[in-house]
């Protein structure tokens, strides 16, 4: 390749000097896909023609002068935001033909920013999952060492990016989907305040959690995504009337008055030693950066996040996913003798174990009789979490984490057992509950395996975030290292 992996700003500098094309670009990074791909299965559709295509009407825009930072850069999506004319699978069965009539708002943002979409990445089937190992064709495999997950549900678009597949992805994040495989993979991975962007054509998990963010290889390259996918869309009632700054603005290696909290209640049972170790030493690099931190925080109510996340999601899932009756798009069983049984047979042979899961613990949640002792009462402690954090940030700029108890784990060790599984997102979902923005960095290496810190601040705060993330990102060598395959 010509440059190896270049991050989004270094390959747009290129681009402007003339000393790299956008043509060149993606067939080097075309070609990195065919060496890479057969060993990581990151990527469930590759559109190369389109790709091709895209960096030609680039290096068009280039040559006119009309560009933005985005201009001729090739992108991974998520297998689960809609791309007018290209297939989006959810890496289910059920949507394993699919092809979307029309592009997600952030698509069409993307397009407008003259990206090049390099193919969809896979993902656990609808979301649902913290290792890609619920993708309906195949596991994604994590770029630092093969027999292990790249997180999940966006293991895919992290593995893309971690492995120079693609210079950044877009993911989702619902309970932790960008930020846990960002962590596992050693990228950097933001989920956004609710509603700084357009769900408009992300298939719908849990609607009142989900939202879109990037995957990046530093945190100037997710300033760059932010700025390009954030803001107000009329076509998605959830996203916030409020104007986009310059998230660049925000990149100051000075975090001198800054109040940082370090809740207790993150640091759990059955963390592992490294991981806690590489966060405090983190902390204390904050404060060597100017930063006030409180050690010292409390916040009782985490430990009912878990339980109160997965009455919530399963239960906005189970009404999502009701459409899926092969009626409308997507998979259909033609081996029926009535409606009734068409459906059935279209959901049975259509959705995997885990979305059945999911399915039914919603259902049963939302069921008359049981609603009040689980629905209502997860939003009850979702209210109880949301007043917890808006107190804490009374006192502090941001809280700090790890963004996961383990480093990654291996493929098979927790498919079996969907509590553990559901356990590796204790410490990203309080944040979804809430509504909040929170970015995961890279952080250190524990046996050669990556590790995440997590960074949460306020609604809308997402300048807060990339201010301390990117402080720490230059004082610190970890964004810097790239895993060998
Ligand atoms: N792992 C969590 C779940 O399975 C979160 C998934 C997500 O953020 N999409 O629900």
């Amino acid at each position: 390749m010509i440059v190896n992996h270049p991050t989004i700003h270094e390959a747009h500098r290129l681009l402007l000097k003339r000393e790299l094309s956008s043509t060149e670009l993606t067939r080097a990074i075309l070609e990195r896909i065919n060496q890479v791909e057969p060993k990581v299965h990151a990527l469930v559709t590759i559109t190369d023609e389109l790709a091709l295509k895209q960096a030609r009407e680039a290096d068009r825009l280039l040559a006119s002068g009309e560009t933005s930072p985005l201009t001729g850069i090739p992108v991974a999506v998520k297998d689960n935001i809609c791309t007018r004319g290209t297939r989006t699978t959810c890496s289910s069965r059920m949507l394993e033909n699919f092809v979307p009539p029309y592009d997600a708002t952030v698509a069409e943002k993307l397009n407008d920013a003259g990206a090049v979409i390099i193919g969809k990445a896979n993902m656990d089937e609808f979301a649902m999952g913290s290792s890609t190992e619920h993708s309906a064709f195949f596991p994604t495999r994590n770029p630092w060492d093969l027999s292990r997950v790249p997180g999940g549900s966006s293991g895919g678009p992290a593995t893309a990016v971690a492995s120079g597949e693609a210079l950044y992805a877009l993911g989702s994040d619902t309970g932790g989907s960008i930020r846990q495989p960002a962590g596992f993979c050693s990228v950097v991975g933001l989920k956004p305040t609710y509603g700084r962007v357009s769900r408009y054509g992300l298939v719908a998990f849990a609607s009142s959690l989900d939202q879109i963010g990037p995957l990046t290889q530093d945190v100037t390259d997710c300033a760059l995504v932010l700025n390009a996918i954030a803001g107000y869309d009329s076509r998605d009632s959830t996203s916030v009337p409020y104007p986009v700054p310059d998230y660049t603005q925000s990149l100051k290696a000075d975090l001198s008055g800054l109040r940082v909290g370090v809740p207790g209640d993150y640091f759990v049972k059955g963390m592992q030693t490294e991981v806690e170790a590489a966060i405090q030493a983190a902390i204390n690099k904050l404060e060597e950066l100017g930063a006030e931190v409180d050690r010292e925080v409390s916040l009782p109510h985490t430990p009912y996040a878990l339980a109160a996340y997965y009455i919530i999601a399963p239960s906005e899932a189970s009404a999502n996913l009701a459409r899926y009756d092969g009626v409308k798009y997507g998979f259909s069983s033609q081996d029926a003798g009535s409606m009734f049984e068409a459906m059935e047979k279209t959901r049975q042979f259509g959705f995997g174990d885990e979305v059945k899961r999911r399915i039914m613990l919603g259902t049963y949640a939302l069921s008359a009789g049981y609603y009040d002792a689980y629905y209502l009462k997860a939003q009850k402690v979702r209210t109880l979490i949301r007043q917890e954090f808006d107190r804490a940030f009374e006192r502090f700029d941001a809280l700090i984490t790890p963004t996961s108890p383990t480093v990654p784990f291996k493929i098979g060790e927790k498919i079996d057992d969907p509590l553990q599984m559901y356990l590796s997102d204790v410490c990203t979902l309080p944040v979804n509950i809430a509504g909040l923005p929170a970015i995961s960095i890279p952080a250190g290496f524990a046996g050669g395996l990556p590790i995440g810190m997590q960074i949460i601040s306020k609604p809308f705060a997402e300048e807060t975030i990339l201010k301390i993330a990117y402080a720490y990102e230059q004082a610190t060598e970890w964004h810097k290292r790239r895993a060998e395959i």
